[in-house]
């Protein structure tokens, strides 16, 4: 059952994270496993892992793409009934990992308070989206039109208690106690930092066995005439990072190429999902309709808000939780609803100034803002992508706690420190629900009765939209179970069905 999955994102990561080991290792619906590495996991007799290759163009992997940039917000019940099981299962596997596999050191898995800020008490609750917890669409209409996620909660009638009745507000934001509101408690929110759970799950995937390569691209499908065995052909971009030939030595040449064979093949490429569909089954009649949506972010540091795993001695560090911060922007760069997340490892995430319209770059690459002085003129996308990073850091000089008087004493440490800027894509489908399941050998264009299930299955895992961290471990738990031919755990049958554009149009 040799697996090739085309995009190494958290989705393609935690599908192949489950799919390397046994079966109902860390299942949510069982006890709780007192296992610290899945490193080793637990022999289970007659179990082999299949072999499993990653393939993925992009040098950098995860640190430019949605899957190391984003919030790392994650929900239990924000979703559409379609969706809620999946939510819950994904929940309860990052916490499951994190108690497993020491998260909360490791990638910052911690458990989070949300509340919503108003800045501005005339415009409480004008959340634009009509998307509620528990309504049957997934109408991402509060992404689309620049509103926060928590437009969820209130949309669904979730009143939250006021901050006197939940305890304590965030300290690290300038604000009157006043002006919060407890949208949710840390039973069912919590965090991650993305980055570090992806090389978590790559580090993981790589120690029992899984082959990376990257970074390449799957150019087609490669059929044996006599026994029908099919092959993906990849093609390296960088020829150093070609494997050696001891790595694989029965099918390696001494080329730019590669042939892997493959009985299942799943598309993970996030929003580059409909270029990889096309280019592999350039006669399928339509192609998987995903708009990328553009998102700028910022990562910052402050005095007020420092790491929960160095807390002082004194501190018991499970009665400090990480915070969401959901509010709207009302100074010069209105028209967008911020949200802020403060993170375990320290670092406090600034994001919700999306770009609807921006071209998709070929393969992800980091965004590069102009250096002052350095005589280049600049392009209209460098403009855009500067003004974009001083709105957010605006926000993040007006948000963040300083002290009240600085001083000539006043240390650079005493201020707020930008650390990270960024720019990445979410993969966003027309109904605001992932493409989940396998797909119909007739919608790839694939001649009737020509493959039998064990010469290929071709499966898809993608259209997570705003909620790809979030749903990330669910969806990878629930593709292993169908490339093995099991029951899912949770019902995502709905999540098979996915809209087209008529091919050649994507
Ligand atoms: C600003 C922002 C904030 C977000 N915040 C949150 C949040 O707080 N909580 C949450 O749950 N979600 C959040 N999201 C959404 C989440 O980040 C995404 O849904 C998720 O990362 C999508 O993961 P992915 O693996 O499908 O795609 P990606 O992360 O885009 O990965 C796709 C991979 O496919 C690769 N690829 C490209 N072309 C090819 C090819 N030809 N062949 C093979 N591979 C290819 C790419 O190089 C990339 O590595 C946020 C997104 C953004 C943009």
């Amino acid at each position: 059952m040799p697996v090739v999955i085309l995009g190494s994102g958290i989705i393609g990561l935690s599908t192949a994270y489950f799919l390397s080991l046994p079966p109902n290792h860390l299942n949510p619906t069982t006890p709780s496993t007192t296992t610290t590495s899945t490193s080793n996991p637990p022999s289970t007799a007659d179990w082999q892992p299949p072999e499993i290759h990653l393939v993925d163009p992009s040098p950098t992997l995860f640190r430019a793409t949605a899957s190391g940039l984003a919030g790392g917000f994650l929900a239990k019940d924000w979703f559409a009934p379609t969706v809620a099981p999946l939510g819950a299962l994904s929940f309860d596997l990052h916490r499951r990992l994190a108690e497993a596999c020491g998260g909360k050191e490791k990638w910052g898995w911690c458990e989070t308070e949300g509340w919503n800020l108003d800045r501005d008490k005339g415009e409480e609750g004008e959340g634009e989206g009509e998307v509620g917890k528990g309504r049957e669409d997934m109408d991402l209409s509060w992404l689309m039109s620049g509103s926060s996620r928590a437009t969820l909660l209130a949309a669904a009638g979730a009143e939250g208690s006021s901050q006197e009745e939940a305890g304590t507000h965030p300290k690290w934001i300038r604000a009157p106690a006043s002006a919060f509101k407890s949208i949710t408690d840390r039973s069912s929110t919590a965090q991650v930092d993305p980055m570090r759970l992806c090389e978590f799950l790559l580090s993981e995937c790589l120690a029992r066995g899984v082959k990376l390569h990257s970074p390449a691209r799957a150019t087609e499908l490669v059929r044996d005439a006599t026994s029908g065995a099919t092959s993906v052909r990849i093609e390296y971009l960088d020829t150093t990072t070609m494997p050696t030939s001891s790595d694989i030595p029965s099918t390696f040449t001494p080329t730019r190429t590669l042939d892997i064979p493959c009985t299942s093949l799943i598309l993970s490429s996030g929003a580059w999902t409909p270029h990889v569909f096309n280019t592999l089954f350039p006669t399928a009649p339509r192609i998987p309709r995903i708009n990328p949506l553009a998102g700028y972010s910022l990562l910052v540091k402050s005095p007020y808000w420092q790491p929960i795993s160095s807390a002082s001695a004194s501190e018991d560090t499970n009665t400090r939780v990480c915070h969401a911060v959901f509010t709207s922007d009302s100074g010069a760069g209105a028209g967008f609803s911020p949200e802020v997340f403060s993170r375990a490892g320290g670092e406090i995430w600034f994001g919700g100034l999306n770009k609807k319209g921006m071209a998709l770059p070929d393969t992800p690459t980091p965004l590069v803002l102009p250096v002052p002085g350095d005589g280049e003129e600049m392009s209209p996308r460098m403009l855009e992508d500067e003004k974009a990073i001083e709105t957010l850091k605006d926000l993040a000089r007006t948000l963040c706690r300083v002290p009240s008087t600085p001083s000539s004493t006043s240390t650079p440490s005493a201020q707020i420190e930008f650390t990270r800027t960024s720019l990445c894509f979410r993969p966003v489908s027309p109904t605001g629900k992932p493409y989940i399941g396998r797909i119909d050998p007739a919608d790839l264009g694939l001649p009737a009765d020509s493959y039998s299930d064990a010469q290929l299955q071709v499966f898809m895992g993608t259209a997570h939209g705003p909620w790809g961290i979030s749903l990330s471990l669910g969806t990878g738990w629930v593709l292993g179970e169908m490339v093995r031919g099991e029951e899912t755990s949770v019902d995502v049958g709905p999540l098979a069905k996915w809209q087209g554009v008529a091919s050649g149009k994507a």
